[in-house]
């Protein structure tokens, strides 16, 4: 089975359309996991959700979504961000609303263990160093954990008892064989990796093999919707430079 692994398409639809066009050139896939944050910043909620609905999908929550619908606060966000849940939670419909809800925290998938931050904090926490792998590591009861939040793409591999972070390179067969392995596709709707670029992977969940794969989109109409939409500055030019 392939599965399109997407993480913080953050209400970016041009992001996600582009994805999508990449995804099917390669192959096609036959499954989404999605690994949280399907909203927030971005100026598409509604339609994001709805795209994501015509798939075969399995989707766990992230912080973005819950504040969305109230089920987090949204206190330790920062202005910008606060801003734009709120501009979100008037968005969505009821149904969309009750869809983002009833997310679940974690998800196994066969081998594969999917959550947004970790399996310790599963919406809060940043999964980006020695510490927090380990404790994602300790509670991980597959052999595969895929996180996102950070919208930093990268891999991390067990070795003797401890994490070791690599890159994630771009458009090479990575095969996981028997290590546990944490990783992080990177982020589609707003890359923070210095690079504006949406990042996704796929995964051959038969042979435990992944991918990822980056793509180019119209940031310009993005942007040129989060303005009408009177979104924060700081969001809407961010997109330019992939932070
Ligand atoms: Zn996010």
């Amino acid at each position: 089975m392939r599965a399109l692994i997407l993480s913080d398409i953050h209400a970016n639809l041009e992001a996600l359309e582009a994805v999508f066009e990449d995804a099917q050139v390669r192959g096609g896939f036959d499954v989404i996991w999605c690994l949280g944050d399907t909203v927030g910043y971005g100026p598409d909620p509604a339609a994001c959700i709805e795209r994501l609905l015509e798939f075969e999908l399995v989707a766990v929550a992230g912080n973005h979504d819950c504040a969305a619908v109230g089920l987090s606060d949204a206190s330790d966000f920062n202005d910008a961000a606060k801003a734009a849940v709120q501009w979100t939670a008037n968005q969505l419909d009821a149904g969309q609303r009750d869809l983002l809800a009833a997310l679940p925290m974690v998800s196994v998938q066969g081998s594969f263990t999917l959550v947004h931050g970790s399996l310790r904090d599963p919406i809060a926490e940043y999964l980006l160093d020695r510490n927090s792998a380990m404790g994602t590591l300790a509670l991980l009861k597959t052999r595969y954990c895929l996180v996102g939040h950070s919208h930093m793409p990268f891999l991390c591999h067990e070795v003797e008892g401890e994490p070791e972070f690599s890159d994630f390179p771009e458009d090479e067969r990575i095969e996981l064989g028997d290590e546990r392995w944490i990783i992080n596709p990177g982020g589609v709707g707003q890359p923070r990796d210095r690079n504006p670029r949406p990042s996704y992977a796929i995964c051959d969940t038969v042979d435990a093999a992944i991918e990822r794969h980056r793509v180019t989109y119209d940031i310009a109409k993005t942007q040129e919707k989060m303005r009408a939409a009177a979104l924060p500055v700081r969001l809407i030019e961010r997109l330019d430079h992939g932070l």
